[in-house]
């Protein structure tokens, strides 16, 4: 589950992780409000409005804007309050903007210049451990500096027997050059931002940028969480959290059915029993030369109902030219998935594209005959291969 920049911030500060405050506005009425509230609070002389989005790359699009007066938060929230933002991970339509959170300006003038850091935490797969990612390339598009210059990308295994240990944070803060107060105010945000990391259940943190203030404080300007769903039970404060309209609606549509959809960027849709089985399934569609358009788990129990609905939600996408339904009959017997799809298309009516369906299983032989004595438009296949030229056909 994604967060906007408010509520992640918010869970880093309950795990005493330092960051740039802020409050959050509906409108520019608000935005002043919350301005004039945080001056008071903060001492802030300037702000910084910054659009909410389910997106990075929010000041390149122009939706995080620098206000040095209460006219200016006026000006500025009125103008990205109601805007679709175009950034480098929208849709190229970009997301409306809904509210707007007013921060405070960290970049003020002191001893020494403000310098911009990169760190993330996430689970490294390759080593089944989690890792510090950091970089003193802060700021600027961290894919960049991954591609161009990746001695300068950072890399800290936690061993899970262990934990974060007090070391390893010393040694992040040194390799990013920092000494004195600022490297030991380093070390806590470190360690600070992991003990947050595992109490939330997180499956991704991204600070961009961990910001060294004029006067060596060290703050979180950015933050970009995704909490692990399967972990939320443990949560269920940060349940309310989600923001369904930051997410896709035929996904989210899915979700409340029980279904395991995804939406991919393909042509052909599937409709699978199990994720193992769903992934072989779209590497069968992509070696018969078509695209998954999703990948859809039915899971279980693929009864009439559950298959219809999966149908109705596969033919949401405009693109999909074709439907494969590979079920492997274990539990669920074949007939009556088969009965299902026969059912479903009736229910639906018209289904505009070929459906393929590979019943494998308990029942398979009387599902097959279901199927071809239907009368209609569904072509049935017994192997995978099959299957996948039947999808080479359709398609062709
Ligand atoms: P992103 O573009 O979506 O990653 O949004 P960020 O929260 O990272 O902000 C983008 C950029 O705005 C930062 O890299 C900073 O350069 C700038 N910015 C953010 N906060 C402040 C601030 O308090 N003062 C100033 N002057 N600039 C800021
Ligand atoms: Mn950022």
């Amino acid at each position: 589950m994604n967060l906007h920049e408010y509520q992640g911030k918010q869970i880093l500060q309950q795990h005493g992780v330092v960051i740039q405050r802020g409050l959050v506005a509906y409108n520019a009425d608000e935005a002043v409000d919350k301005a004039k509230r945080l001056a008071q609070e903060t001492g802030t002389k300037f702000w910084v409005v910054k659009a909410q989005i389910h997106a990075g790359g929010r000041g390149k699009g122009g939706g995080v804007k620098l206000a040095k007066s209460i006219d200016e938060v006026r000006e500025k929230a009125d103008a990205i309050i109601g805007m679709d933002l175009i950034t480098p991970q929208t849709p190229p339509q970009g997301k409306r903007v809904h509210k707007v959170l007013i921060a405070e300006d960290m970049y003020y003038p002191g001893p020494s210049e403000p310098s911009e850091f990169y760190m993330s935490v996430l689970l490294d797969r390759a080593t089944g451990r989690n890792i510090i990612m950091y970089s003193t390339e802060g700021g600027m598009d961290i894919e960049e500096v991954a591609e161009k210059t990746p001695e300068k990308i950072y890399k800290e295994p936690i061993d899970p027997r262990v934990g974060l240990r007090p070391f390893q944070c010393n040694k992040v803060a040194t390799n990013l050059g920092l000494s004195g107060k600022a490297k030991k105010e380093m070390a806590k945000f470190v360690a600070a931002l992991y003990k947050a990391y595992e109490g939330c259940d997180a499956a991704m943190f991204e600070i961009n940028p961990v910001l060294k203030t004029s006067d060596d404080r060290i703050a979180a300007v950015d933050a970009k969480v995704r909490l692990d769903g399967n972990a939320l039970y443990r949560h269920p404060d940060y349940v309310e959290m989600r923001d369904k309209s930051e997410e896709d609606p035929i996904e989210v549509e899915a979700g409340e059915a029980g279904l395991n959809y995804v939406k991919l960027d393909g042509n052909v849709g599937c409709m699978v029993n199990g994720a193992g089985l769903a992934m072989a399934t779209m590497d069968i569609i992509k070696l018969s030369g078509g695209e998954p358009a999703n990948f859809l788990d039915v899971g279980g129990t693929a009864d009439a109902a559950r298959v219809e609905k999966a149908f109705r939600i596969i033919l949401k996408d405009p693109r999909v030219k074709a439907i494969l339904v590979n079920i492997f009959g274990g539990i669920v017997r074949c007939d009556r998935v088969a009965q299902g799809v026969v059912d479903a298309y009736k229910n639906i009516g018209d289904i505009p594209v070929p459906i393929i369906v590979r019943l494998q299983g308990t029942n398979a032989e009387e599902a097959k005959q279901l199927i071809d004595n239907s009368g209609l438009k569904v072509l049935s296949a017994v192997a995978l291969q099959e299957a996948a030229d039947r999808v080479k056909e359709v398609l062709a």
